[in-house]
């Protein structure tokens, strides 16, 4: 069953699927398209074909077809008072980052708010009904259109209109009326104007028909009923019918200001702003045949080179306007796009990364920065942003909470992407040929190399039409996990008594038991999940290794053999295992909580895992933690520690639960099942949870932090202990610290010793001197310093190695000898840390013959490095200490030899 076969069978049965009262009323006529055969309705008798072939289509740029002129935020006032007064209510937006669906990354439509998959079923819940929603909504497979085509976005406010046929909501007649008088009353468009166009909707096993409206050739909407389930040759009216229309609100804003592109008048005084930095003036009738050509013929060119191509000859532009106007502002539109899409996105929580829907993000500041790069163009991130958000803010005041995180995170990740611009330069300059698509998907993915940078490198001048889509569909997919099927059938579901009173000795019945396997018919064994690792004991003689669920049957492995079917048996869970895997599972939660509050509203759950004796939290962030950081996260968890807040725990139905909490519960992810257990830590942390928690978090004792890394792009882990094991882990490190500060200790008052040894040695310089000159012939020992003569008498020579002395030593040692005997050579080495030094004196007459720099470049070489002086005085060294004899013998022979 495809869209062509079921609007062939509705179109045969106009008046039983789309006929509505409206068409009746107002005399609409049902006409088919002379170009395309599509049938609409209209009351313009003089309209022959659909919006698509009208001469008609997009006129509206330059001639709008409204008296008022509303922009984005007065367009929004406008649809939700109407929608207000007609009985709905407005619904603040959900955010676009989709946590409560694990198939899509961001939210794509306004009906996807009220989507819960239930196992393999799509259920809707509303929290009104009828509603209208301002819906941001987020879409990247045609980034390439973005800036270009006059309206493309990638994000863009989805009006939802949503609606079930119940005593509260209404169907088709009072929908299409609605919308109907939306525009003609509340927007003022001529009655005639309005075209509805038949078509129609399936997905998820359901479908409908639906009629598209149109002003002046411009889809406003689609109202779309989700009727039917089963096969067209069987199917039946769905037990939740419900009216999903959805409107672009950008559109309803081109459309009464007829301005060039939707662009310019959905992004409030950022646009003029850029714009008059530039010097662009939009007020152009050129703009206006070039922006109509493209609109109209957008659909008949499958590369968008070419419709720009087209519609540059039409509107007859020269290369100067074409440099000048035409890319630099497709540029601006594509930078104010990006910024808008950054904003959203980083604000529900998304970092730029390069894993899962963080790489669209990176994607798009990578594109802003190219941009603006390729174009010379100078704008300043921050007042993009502050800009952007002072007007979004009208229509989405909860923007302004995190204006200064994303500032943060759009900084650090510009500063990381021109970090990586050598690296970049390096490959791009390799290159030797055009890259196909998938050479440019490869340099993304492997390199962070964008098709913009490459276009700012003048290495290819159009981005492939496919690229973006190529990419998308390769990001889009998440992992569904494979469980292992047991074969359960006919078992009843297992009770669960760790939500009950939590024995942990209980008697239970075997109602199954094979392989190693267990099923009892209730349990107090918690089963795998959320990250908890399972409760281990006895059921009877055996252990209980594992234990896990499937479905909501619990499945206990033991060890060693099994009882038998029927019995009655005696259950014990390991309590001291259970209290540390519990003490862990709270902690995880206030360390959550923790790690957002001093690092920043980006942080998220992305993964836990709790074990008796330690855990670890998986969270999102940008950057590796300081030890600042950790010691403050840690000093805020033990806070929560200290003031023993309670820890209760409610159950409510899904919905409720997301209006009263938002969607901050999903740290742990979706929770397939209607009824929600909320776990609260008094109003620090809420959190959909299914684990086991302590009734007070003074019972976890004390929180430590053990180890931190950044285990992925995006993404940071913290390890920890918590109760008795962070208590020992304390003391063992206190213990560490103590017996460390006590070697450095030690360490310290040797060094001290020395040096006051050191001291007393410059004292006896004076006395060492008279000794050594007053030596007589032959080899004697003054303080470990040898004193030697040569046979003639006339050149003495005094060398010392001993370690007790000083470079400050040597030199005032070395001064002193040779001034009181000119004949004196003084020679010294010692140790300087991880060298050896010399230092050379020789008297006013030994010197002639024996220099003291001839003898350190020696002395120096023997050690393995260089040296060199003047006659006088000389010093050098090396690293070579195990050569400290061999150099010393080499100076008493240079010097004692005749
Ligand atoms: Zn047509
Ligand atoms: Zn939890």
């Amino acid at each position: 069953m495809n869209k062509k076969e079921i609007i062939s069978k509705f179109s045969t049965d106009p008046e039983r699927y789309y006929s509505v009262k409206l068409f009746e009323n107002q005399g609409f006529e049902r006409k088919s398209c002379t170009t395309c055969k599509r049938f609409y309705w209209t009351i313009d008798e003089n309209r022959i074909n659909c919006p698509d072939h009208s001469d008609d289509t997009y006129s509206f740029i330059g001639n709008p077809p409204t008296k008022k002129r509303f922009d984005y935020t007065q367009a929004w006032k406008e649809v939700e008072s109407f929608f207000v007064k007609n009985g709905h209510t407005s619904v603040n937006r959900y955010p676009v980052v989709c946590r409560w669906r694990d198939d899509l990354y961001f939210t794509i439509a306004s009906i996807v708010d009220f989507q819960r998959v239930m196992g393999s079923k799509v259920v809707f819940e509303f929290p009104a009904n009828p509603l209208v929603v301002p819906q941001t909504c987020l879409r990247f497979k045609d980034l390439e259109n973005v800036g270009v085509t006059g309206r493309h976005f990638s994000s863009f406010c989805m009006i939802g209109q949503h609606s079930i046929p119940n005593s509260n909501g209404y169907w088709k007649d009072e929908c299409v009326d609605l919308d109907y008088r939306l525009m003609t009353e509340q927007f003022g468009v001529d009655k005639k104007e309005v075209v509805f166009v038949e078509d129609v909707w399936e997905g998820g096993g359901s479908f409908g028909s639906s009629l598209e409206f149109f002003v002046k050739g411009l889809e406003l909407g689609n109202a779309v009923f989700t009727e039917f389930q089963g096969d067209l040759s069987n199917y039946k009216t769905l037990d939740q019918q419900i009216i999903d229309m959805g409107a672009g609100l950008e559109r309803f804003a081109w459309l009464t200001m007829g301005t060039p592109t939707a662009y310019d008048c959905c992004f409030g005084p950022i646009t003029d702003n850029l714009l008059q930095q530039v010097g662009i003036d939009t007020n152009n009738e050129l703009l206006v045949t070039y922006f109509t050509k493209i609109a109209k013929h957008l659909e008949q060119f499958s590369d968008l080179s070419e419709v720009r191509k087209h519609a540059i000859k039409s509107a007859g532009l020269s290369d100067d306007q074409i440099n000048k106007i035409i890319t630099p502002l497709e540029g601006i539109y594509l930078i104010i796009d990006h910024i808008r899409t950054l904003i959203f996105a980083i604000s529900d929580g998304a970092l730029p990364s390069n894993v899962g829907g963080g790489y669209n993000l990176r994607m798009m500041l990578r594109r802003i920065i190219s941009t603006m790069n390729r174009l010379s163009l100078k704008f300043d991130m921050n007042e993009m942003v502050d800009t952007q958000i002072d007007y979004l803010k009208n229509t989405y005041p909860e923007l302004e909470k995190t204006r200064e995180d994303i500032r943060t995170i759009i900084e650090i990740e510009s500063g990381r992407y021109e970090n990586s611009k050598l690296r970049m330069e390096k490959i791009v300059s390799k290159l030797n040929q055009k890259p196909t698509v998938d050479d440019l998907i490869r340099l993304y993915e492997s390199d962070g190399i964008t098709p913009d940078y490459l276009k700012e490198m003048k290495v290819i001048s159009d981005i492939p039409s496919t690229f973006y889509s190529k990419l998308s569909d390769l990001h889009q997919s998440k992992k569904q996990k494979e469980q292992e099927r047991i074969s359960l059938e006919k078992l009843p579901e297992t009770e669960l008594l760790y939500y009950e009173d939590d024995p942990k000795e209980f008697d239970a019945k075997i109602l199954k038991s094979f392989d190693n396997y267990v099923i009892l018919d209730k349990t107090s064994f918690y089963a795998r999940g959320g990250g908890q690792e399972p409760d281990h004991g006895t059921i009877g003689k055996f252990d209980v290794v594992d234990v896990v669920k499937h479905g909501n049957i619990v499945v206990h492995e033991l060890k060693n053999g099994i009882p038998e079917e029927g019995n009655i048996i005696t259950c014990v869970v390991d309590s001291k295992r259970r209290d540390g895997i519990t003490k862990n599972h709270t902690s995880t939660h206030i360390l959550n909580s923790s790690t957002r509050n001093v690092l920043g509203s980006w942080v998220w759950q992305h993964s836990a895992f709790k074990e008796e004796d330690h855990a670890r939290l998986d969270i999102t962030h940008h950057s590796a933690l300081t030890d600042d950081e950790i010691e403050n996260i840690e000093r805020l968890a033990n806070s929560i520690v200290e003031k023993n807040m309670s820890v209760t725990i409610d159950n409510f139905d899904r919905g409720t639960a997301e209006q009263k909490y938002g969607f901050k519960i999903y740290q742990g992810g979706i929770v397939p099942v209607k009824s929600v257990r909320i776990v609260s830590i008094e109003d620090f942390d809420v959190e959909a949870c299914g684990g086991t928690h302590v009734k007070k978090t003074g019972e976890i004792k004390l929180i430590k932090i053990t180890r931190t890394k950044r285990i992925q792009d995006g993404v940071v882990r913290i390890e920890f202990v918590s109760g008795e094991t962070a208590l020992d882990y304390t003391k063992q490190h206190d213990a560490n610290m103590i017996k460390k500060s006590a070697e450095l200790k030690e360490k310290m008052e040797l060094k001290e010793k020395r040096h006051e040894q050191k001291q007393e040695l410059r004292e006896k310089i004076p006395i060492l001197v008279e000794s050594i000159t007053k030596s007589e012939i032959g080899t004697s020992i003054v303080d470990e310093i040898i004193v030697d003569m040569t046979e003639s008498g006339k050149l003495n020579f005094c060398c010392t190695a001993s370690e007790q002395y000083d470079e400050f030593f040597h030199i005032s040692l070395g001064e002193k000898l040779i001034e009181s005997d000119p004949w004196m050579v003084y020679c010294s080495i010692f140790d300087d840390e991880d060298k050896i030094r010399t230092i050379i004196y020789s008297g006013e007459q030994a010197g002639k013959n024996k220099k003291a720099g001839d003898i350190a470049k020696i002395v120096s070489e023997i050690l393995g490095g260089a040296g060199g002086g003047n006659e006088r005085f000389a010093q050098g060294g090396g690293k070579d200490k195990s050569k400290k004899n061999d150099a010393m013998e080499k100076v008493k022979s240079m010097v004692l030899e005749v």
